[in-house]
């Protein structure tokens, strides 16, 4: 159907509508507006020559590239608009990389990601760690508020992609050598808000100790009720964040109020997730937890409104992270 056949159709359905249904229907309207303008609006909050957090911007001509340029009132650098954003130091434009999103959160593998683009399956992995580095980004700012549920994901250590002689490989779905959780297990702890946000780091290998929980600290608001499994570990840092909390013992304890039901059903999809990717290399798997807890945020929502709502998220953040800097960024070391 053409646009004008559809604004003919909705006009003629107007008309019969009840006050609350117009209302209902116009401040939907409103809301894809507002949705639209936010993916689309992306300012350099902070100038990355001089610093300053109020840059006050004027056009300065066009780079080499095509691209608008940029002047800081404050120390007259020229940098590119979209200094900072995932299209900046790629040439891959705008379409390209709303298409990675798209296939990025709906786990399609690389391969067909690169015959779709026409680009090579390298770039495409490239983009994709871009991708992840600046959700991560996002991620590690993330804090949980209120009623929390916590506990931890444990995954097979993985060394996907890398070839290390002194380790022989494992088979898809071969069991760990060691009984029970050895230190081939990659700790994920994770913590769910309910009706909330999650946090999900990998932190440590086998059982975390206090000082592995230490490090998500920061994602956690202080005064919460906390829901946790018998594990001590957890306490000494619940008390200093002056957080009540409630220790379960197996399912059958379970209650309405009293249960670990959100992080649970979190966990399964966990599972999930990594069968469809076949595992993930152990050192990219804080990139990973970051794209998984904004796939659970934004979960039955239909592709496209996921891609906008990812395009305002990375307008708030400018992150800087290049390839090149790949090897010295901190990757999950064990
Ligand atoms: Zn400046």
């Amino acid at each position: 159907m053409s646009d004008t056949e559809d604004l003919e159709k909705i006009t003629s359905i107007y008309s019969t509508l009840y006050p609350y249904q117009k209302e209902k229907l116009l401040s939907d309207l409103e809301n894809c507006m507002i949705l639209n303008n936010a993916s689309r609006s992306y300012c350099i909050k902070v100038c990355p020559k001089c610093g300053s957090k109020t840059p006050n911007w004027t056009r300065g001509g066009r780079a080499n590239s095509g691209k608008q340029m940029l002047v800081c009132h404050s120390c007259n650098h020229r940098t590119v608009v979209d200094y900072g954003q995932l299209t900046y130091y790629s040439q891959q434009d705008r379409s390209k990389w709303d298409q990675l999103i798209k296939d990025t959160f709906q786990q399609v593998p690389i391969q067909k990601t690169a015959e779709s683009l026409g680009i090579s399956t390298y770039t495409v992995w490239r983009m994709r760690m871009k991708l992840l580095h600046a959700l991560e980004a996002i991620a590690n700012e993330t804090v949980v508020s209120d009623e929390v549920e916590m506990d931890e994901k444990y995954l097979l250590n993985s060394h996907k992609g890398e070839k290390r002689d002194e380790i022989k490989p494992r088979h898809r779905g071969e069991k760990a050598s060691k009984r029970g959780l050895s230190s081939e297990q990659v700790c994920l702890l994770t913590a769910v808000q309910r009706q909330g946000d999650a946090v999900l780091k990998a932190t440590n290998m086998a059982s975390p100790k206090s000082e592995d929980i230490e490090k998500i600290q920061k994602n956690l608001s202080g005064n919460c009720l906390v829901w946790i499994d018998g594990k001590t570990a957890y306490q000494r840092i619940l008390n200093q964040k002056n957080c009540e909390f409630r220790v379960l013992g197996d399912h059958k304890t379970y209650t309405s109020v009293d249960h670990l039901n959100n992080v649970n059903s979190f966990h399964s999809k966990i599972d999930e997730w990594n069968r469809k990717y076949r595992g993930v290399a152990t050192k990219y798997i804080n990139r990973y937890a970051a794209l998984l807890v904004t796939i659970r945020k934004y979960a039955g929502l239909a592709a496209d409104e996921v891609l906008l709502k990812v395009r305002t998220m990375l307008n708030n953040v400018s992150d800087f992270f290049r390839i090149c800097d790949m090897k010295t960024s901190d990757l999950f070391a064990y």
